[in-house]
């Protein structure tokens, strides 16, 4: 391995709000193809049996402890902003509390009658995705941040609206169609004219996890038989331990961390049980439960993320109520990472001529210039220079543009200013648009948007580097990738209005959806198994397997070819879905041919990244 030496680049994401002490958890590594499993079973007989409170002061200390977050993926950002789960709920059996009437001005009596006539037969079906989140009680922000995820996933579908489920109006869910409910808090007072509109199932509803029972209690109410008029009933919360979920013969990990939040328990006579919990000791619980209109997840499948997560089976999952008919298809992306004016021009032949040799078109991550300002690589002596000052590497990305690959910008500098951020202050090694720290167990912390922050400084960064670009004879990119993953809400604004697209996970903070100031205390990191148009404005291209990491960093454990094709497996789950992986030529080509010629025996297609439109 030549080149410069590298700083880790593995970082560790962390939720600053929730607790300082951060534990490397190691991820289930794997997710392992099981013969089929019959899926039928019902989670027993409880019927409702009482109450069981569960001590609160210990599920307080359960939910402080849980909520301090830990990322356990490999390159910077990749998992970055993992969020917590809900806190473990109060009572294993809830008990329904009487429907709110007088929420958001409901229409109860339009709401009765569009009952007592029945669904809206042959009514013009709604375009787009409602998505409906809570808001109440000491963890209500959890709502607007799970909301933030599933907007940005069903954006891939089309048009959305998210609100509270507090302001839901009776008929507000005609004009779509489908609606996602995220119950993150317990007890959440629910409008009745949503429960209505639920029970009257013109429309297909996906609901998560909480306040199931306010649902089953207002059918009650309506003198209908949920579990005789949909084949199955919720049982209460089970917080066994899970190995996974089974969901198309393959098993999906959950990380344990969201254990003490519990998986609701269902128990199914007629439904169609949607995939399968396995627990520990091997037996199994639904799920994810369809009947009719009504689908139902146990659990919210955002907190604590893995690149094998149950997560995938929600992307799946959108299929079935948004895109039904949609055909199987497995595209793949790979990138060639970091490549700036110190490159070496032999490194990065060697990756192009490998690709090349496969015609598998590919993406080089190219920042136009080359920062050591505190001499880090260079015995203490600054650096500074930039493309066009690098004749022999402006050649070598033509030569690999040649043989199918096409520049995006990642950043201007990969580091910001003459600081550590977090390593060395060198591009490449640092963050350029977030500010961040290794703290004393060695793990990467991101704080806030570095000092000077705003739209107009992060675009101001993009103009000289376009110019950068300019000034060595390329073309100006059109695809960005910002550098670590890391940016402010300030900053995404200013790269979508200068590029077509992006290529990158990416940090969401509370406050898009509601409006109200981003907190920066929160950053919520979202990957995605398909092109979405997130919550900025802008196409955004998958990656999702990540990269090579020979050894472990920042408490990262390594990743290696077979993990990055492991995730790969997973993410078949998803019938049109992408395998997009990246990589740095420092690293030679033997693990790259490896991942190449893997992922294409499992049946993925390499595209080039441009041609992702859909
Ligand atoms: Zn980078």
């Amino acid at each position: 391995m030549s080149g410069k030496p590298r700083a880790a680049t593995g970082l560790k994401e962390y939720l600053r709000r929730f607790g300082p002490a951060l534990v490397g958890t190691a991820f289930l590594p794997v997710c392992l193809l099981l013969a089929p499993l019959g899926c039928a079973s019902g989670g027993g007989d409880q019927a409702a049996s009482g109450p069981l409170p569960v001590n609160e002061a210990a599920a307080l200390q359960a939910a402080a402890r849980h909520h301090s977050a830990s990322t356990p993926m490999g390159q910077v950002g990749a998992g970055v902003g993992q969020l917590p789960a809900p806190p473990p709920p109060p009572m294993r059996v809830p008990v329904a509390t009487p429907p709110h009437d007088d929420l958001a001005g409901a229409a109860v009596q339009t709401a009765d009658a569009a009952i007592l006539e029945g669904p809206a037969a042959a009514a013009v079906a709604g375009t787009g995705t409602l998505v409906l989140y809570d808001t109440t009680g000491q963890w209500g922000f959890l709502g607007e941040m799970y909301a933030e995820q599933v907007a940005n996933l069903v954006s891939h579908f089309g048009t959305w609206k998210a609100e509270p489920v507090a302001s839901y109006v009776a008929g507000q869910m005609n004009a779509y169609a489908a609606v996602v409910y995220v119950g993150s808090t317990y007890g959440e007072p629910m409008p009745k004219a949503f429960l209505d509109d639920v029970h009257a199932g013109a429309v297909p509803v996906l609901w998560m996890y909480d306040n199931i029972w306010q649902l089953t209690a207002e059918f009650a109410n309506l003198n209908v038989n949920f579990a005789t008029t949909m084949g199955w009933n919720w049982t209460g919360f089970d917080t066994s331990t899970l190995a996974g979920v089974n969901y198309k013969s393959t098993l999906l990990t959950r990380d344990p961390l969201n254990t003490a939040s519990g998986l609701m328990g269902t128990s199914v006579t007629t439904a169609t049980v949607v995939a399968t919990a396995v627990r520990s000791d091997g037996s199994t619980l639904p799920w994810a439960v369809r009947s009719g209109n009504l689908t139902y997840i146990g659990e919210i499948p955002f907190s604590y993320v893995g690149p094998n997560d149950r997560y995938l089976i929600f992307a799946d999952m959108l299929y079935d109520l948004l895109k039904p008919a949609a055909a199987t298809r497995h595209r793949a992306l790979v990138r060639i990472e970091d490549v700036g004016p110190d490159a070496d021009p032999t490194e990065l032949k060697a990756v192009a001529d490998a690709l090349y040799a496969r015609r598998i078109p590919f993406s080089i991550a190219t920042y136009p210039g080359y920062r050591d300002p505190l001499g880090a690589y260079n015995n203490g002596v600054a650096q500074s220079y930039d493309l066009a000052s690098r004749p022999t590497v402006v050649s070598a990305l033509k030569y690999m543009q040649a043989r199918g690959g096409t520049i995006i910008m990642h950043g201007y500098t990969h580091q910001y200013s003459n600081v550590k951020n977090p390593y060395s202050g060198v591009s490449a090694d640092d963050c350029e648009f977030y500010l961040a720290y290794v703290n004393a167990t060695n793990s990467v912390v991101f704080t806030t948007p570095v000092p000077g922050d705003s739209r107009t400084w992060a675009a101001g960064r993009v103009t000289s580097g376009l110019a950068a670009f300019k000034a060595a004879g390329l073309a100006a990119p059109t695809i960005w990738e910002t550098p670590h993953y890391a940016a402010s809400a300030a900053d995404y604004p200013a790269f979508v209005s200068a590029f077509a697209k992006r290529y990158e996970r990416v940090f969401y903070f509370p406050g898009l959806l509601s409006g109200a100031a981003p907190d920066y205390t929160r950053i919520n990191g979202q990957f995605f198994p398909y092109l979405v148009k997130d919550l900025y404005g802008s196409p955004v291209i998958p990656e999702n397997l990540g990269n090579v990491e020979p050894v472990p960093v920042n408490n990262y454990p390594a990743r290696l070819p077979a993990d990055i094709l492991a995730t790969a497996t997973c993410n078949l789950v998803i019938r049109d879905g992408i395998a997009s992986f990246f990589y740095h030529p420092y690293l030679g080509t033997a693990y790259l041919t490896q991942i190449l010629d893997g992922l294409t025996a499992q049946g993925w297609t390499f595209v080039a990244a441009g041609s992702v439109v859909d």
